[in-house]
């Protein structure tokens, strides 16, 4: 296939070689990175755009992401499709996805689980939102970036599932971290609550895969000195996603607040940035109740 690539970042780098190495033509785009091997160069985004089947961005936020759709669908053939695969805001996705059904494109918004470790290996997880014939054209590519692609409904669906994961994830690891500070004030031995917790009711995701406390469980990167893994402030970035989501479909989330104020005061006053979202562990062991 023809595709086209803005935002060869982190994730986008990884993601798009994995398609040239797949035999795919990636023309790309990006105003800072450098293009990995086999991706032809193009100076601006509508140039990445032009004669693409399919345009993927992997941008870093829906203003950034609003911006770049307006100038790549009208250079976008007719009925080429806008893959993102952004974590953006549900509104952004909705409202790009109108743009290009108006312009006789269509969007599909597929944001990822699987960090840059599973963009490198391509094993992504995409959750997807657009019409069903537009998945089934940039299918194919989902099966070379990632393991599995859940087509979760129309516009925005996509969005919305990756921010209600996040915001469970943002929550479980918290209750994990609190929990193994309160285990320690107990005298109970980490090794023996994970052992415990790790197949009882208590467990999750946060625990089993990729436990907070370091020399426990399965590698993780509690294990590498906190060194992300998922960085405290992208976990902040989805919380936040989430309380404007919540904001908007008027949703009762008080877990999910909770969750965004401890991660925002982790990550601005607390040493938190640029440390893995599982370092809430050492915050919590060296905090006193009050
Ligand atoms: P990044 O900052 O490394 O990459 C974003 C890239 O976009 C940068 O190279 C930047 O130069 C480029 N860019 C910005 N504005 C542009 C424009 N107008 N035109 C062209 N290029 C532009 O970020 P990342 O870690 O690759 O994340 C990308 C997206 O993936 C984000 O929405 C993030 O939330 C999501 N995500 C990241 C991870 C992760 O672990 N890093 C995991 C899941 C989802």
């Amino acid at each position: 296939m023809k595709i086209g690539f803005i935002g060869l970042g982190n994730m986008g780098a990884p993601m798009a070689a994995n398609l040239v190495a797949a035999g795919h033509s990636v023309t790309g785009h990006d105003l800072a990175a450098a293009m990995p091997a086999g991706v032809t160069a193009a100076d601006s985004a509508a140039g990445a755009a032009r004669d693409a089947e399919v345009v993927i961005t992997m941008l870093p936020n829906g203003d950034i992401l609003r911006a770049v759709a307006a100038q790549v669908i009208p250079a976008m053939p007719a009925g080429a499709v806008l893959l993102d695969c952004s974590t953006v805001d549900v509104d952004s996705a909705r409202a790009v996805a109108s743009q290009a059904a108006a312009a006789g494109r269509h969007a599909v918004d597929a944001p990822v689980s699987g960090g840059v470790g599973g963009a490198a290996a391509g094993t992504l997880t995409f959750m997807a939102g657009g019409p069903a014939d537009a998945f089934a054209t940039v299918r194919p590519l989902f099966e070379v970036m990632g393991q599995r692609a859940v087509h979760c409904g129309e516009a925005g669906a996509g969005q919305a599932a990756k921010i209600c994961n996040n915001m469970i994830l943002g929550v479980t690891m918290i209750a994990t971290c609190e929990a193994f500070a309160l285990a320690d004030r107990l005298g109970l031995d980490r090794a023996r609550m994970f052992d415990v917790v790790s197949t009882s009711s208590g467990q999750s995701w946060s625990m089993t895969s990729y436990c907070p406390a370091p020399g426990v469980g399965p590698k993780s990167p509690a294990d590498n000195g906190y060194k992300p893994g998922f960085a405290a402030e992208l976990m902040l970035k989805d919380l936040r996603l989430s309380q404007l989501a919540a904001e908007a479909a008027d949703a009762d989330t008080p877990m999910g607040q909770l969750a965004m104020q401890l991660y925002e005061r982790f990550v601005e006053d607390e040493g938190g940035l640029g440390r893995d979202f599982s370092a809430m562990l050492p915050r919590f062991e060296g905090r006193e109740r009050h």
